[in-house]
């Protein structure tokens, strides 16, 4: 039986831009059809959580309070979470980059003479590219989470936060397992495909030296660490092994002990359209001396990788109220239609699209946040209130100057010249109300006319119908209707 490759979990998409990468998914259609269905189903199952929209309107006013009363805090809370992890008897770790991050655990591993460890869920982890990391130290890091577990076989990367091989379909993952496994024939049984990765982990589990696990929320004001999951893997990665390490971003801090259960419920609604997972861990220490139970030391690593300088600005502090439920990007015409891959980021869909370039900088990744159509929906369905699109615009202006401010990193994607005069024309035109009557009346002349194939606009119609222009304008008929105060 052969295990996955601990060292091949991240290798890296080539480098192209987001258009090109999206170019080349939109002409995959098995890959479009398996991101609808799976989509739609995720997209049924939440709105089935929230059919009562007062009651969804209340609990997500208080899940944003709460983040938004964390985030105001966030320095203290940080020290109260340290503290009393301490007397928790956690050893509390802080980085300041994804490399200080991987240092720190790569340090406690070695020290404990680690060779393999068996890690839960963590997007943190694919952040700082952790199993890459470790992989080059002679670690080796197995992922138990199912969908992880998968897109590590295959030696890909996770499409989606939430659900890593959303893009497999049962198909994929049986042939995976044939040519990966030994002895597992082809069967697109789930049952059987679920029982084979099951009897992997286990012994896998049995013979990890240590555990790494992600957080969800850790609890302040009793340093609590919180994890939720629905395969138990999370529990095993985080009590079998003697030595669990938990990496999380200092944002996931929250205030107190009550705040969890509402965030909790707000999370796994808006993630899986589940009521609450199979599993919700609360960690609050290694094991007591009369127990019999859990990890003999556990450390916690508070990375904060560009976190701090975002949250220094007012706006866009507010991408770190995200509890990572993944619902953006389940209703994002974008995402729903291109995939995770054509990120080429770890975190995907609008989430990815104001934290990515944030993190990594505008020069790297500013054009993920022209990904968008600005339709709304993830703001609309986020469980925070996170107001993405805004975000998205604020990027986008930052993007466009050789020099953004200093709260994002990285130089912009400056304008070509033609386009600077191009929206040098547009605001003229828009200020100047003779200009915009006589404007729009030429394209109602002639705009339908146009060939859809002239080359301003065959690269835009190719995929669209060519929009046709009403034979009158919107103020025509409204003072048609008497209305006169434009
Ligand atoms: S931005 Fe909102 S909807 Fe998207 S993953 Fe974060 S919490 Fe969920």
């Amino acid at each position: 039986m052969n295990a996955p490759d601990p060292a091949a979990t991240t290798a890296s998409p080539p480098h192209a831009s987001f258009a090109a990468r999206a170019h080349v998914a939109l002409a995959d259609d098995g890959l479009r059809r398996k991101f609808r269905r799976a989509m739609d189903g995720l997209m049924t199952k939440r709105a089935a959580q929230f059919a009562d929209t007062e009651a969804w309107a209340s609990l997500r006013a208080r899940g944003a309070a709460i983040r938004r009363r964390a985030l105001a805090r966030l320095p203290e809370l940080l020290e109260q979470l340290e503290a009393n992890c301490r007397k928790n008897g956690i050893t509390v770790h802080w980085a300041e980059t994804s490399a200080e991050a991987d240092g720190i655990i790569e340090g406690i591993l070695t020290r404990h003479g680690v060779r393999t460890i068996i890690k839960g869920k963590s997007m943190v982890s694919e952040e700082i590219h952790l199993n890459h990391f470790l992989g080059e130290h002679g670690i080796g890091a197995i992922e138990s989470d199912l969908g992880e577990f998968v897109i590590q076989l295959a030696k890909e990367t996770p499409s989606h936060i939430i659900m890593p091989c959303i893009h497999k379909s049962k198909e994929d993952v049986a042939s995976l397992f044939e040519a990966k496994i030994d002895g597992q024939p082809y069967t697109e049984d789930v049952d059987v495909l679920t029982a084979t990765a099951r009897r992997v982990l286990r012994e896998q589990f049995a013979a990890a030296d240590a555990g790494l696990s992600g957080v969800n929320f850790a609890v302040a004001e009793t340093g609590t660490l919180c994890l939720v999951e629905n395969e138990g893997n999370g529990r095993l990665s985080t009590t079998l092994p003697p030595l669990h390490v938990a990496v999380m971003g200092i944002e996931k801090v929250v205030e107190q002990l009550e705040d969890v259960p509402p965030l909790l419920s707000l999370l796994t609604r808006s993630a899986t359209g589940q009521t609450i997972t199979t599993y919700v861990n609360f960690i609050s220490g290694p094991r007591k001396t009369d127990e019999q139970d859990g990890p003999r030391e556990v450390h916690l690593v508070l990375l904060d990788n560009g976190r701090s300088r975002i949250h220094g600005d007012l706006q866009l502090r507010e991408t770190l109220a995200c509890i990572r439920c993944g619902a953006c990007m389940n209703h994002c015409p974008v995402y729903t239609r291109v995939g995770g891959h054509a990120y080429d980021a770890v975190y995907p869909g609008p989430i990815g699209k104001i934290l990515t370039p944030q993190i990594e900088g505008l020069g790297k990744a500013g054009d993920l946040a022209h990904a968008s159509s600005l339709c709304g929906a993830c703001g609309e369905v986020c469980p925070v209130a996170i107001p993405i699109p805004d975000l998205l615009v604020r990027l986008r202006r930052e993007a466009s100057h050789a020099i953004p401010s200093s709260s994002v990193m990285g130089a912009g994607a400056q304008h070509s010249a033609v386009e600077d005069w191009i929206w040098r024309g547009w605001r003229w035109m828009y200020a100047t109300p003779l200009f915009y009557r006589l404007a729009t009346r030429m394209l109602r002349l002639i705009g339908n006319r146009l060939p859809a194939s002239l080359p301003m606009l065959r690269d835009w119609t190719r995929v669209r119908a060519k929009p046709q222009f009403a034979p009158r304008s919107l103020h025509d008929l409204a003072r048609d209707r008497g209305y006169h105060d434009e």
